[in-house]
């Protein structure tokens, strides 16, 4: 597995260190984006639970998504 540079939350500026966090943000973003949020920003921004982003990520995993 690639090592992830961590990235900072364009929101509240915590440190987003998780593949899954960062491969959520170019799933949504594009592959290409340069601002990252946090999962719990990423929720707010989309107006959705966290869990149900949790869920996605699984379901994307599942379905063999290279960004995760
Ligand atoms: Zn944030």
């Amino acid at each position: 597995m690639a090592k992830v540079e961590p990235k900072q939350c364009y929101v509240c500026g915590k440190e987003i260190a998780k593949r899954d966090e960062i491969g959520l943000n170019k799933k949504l973003l594009g592959r290409d984006t340069t601002r990252f949020y946090c999962i719990e920003c990423l929720a707010a921004e989309y107006d959705v639970d966290v869990d149900f982003l949790l869920e996605k990520i699984e379901l994307w995993k599942e379905q063999g998504c290279a960004l995760f």
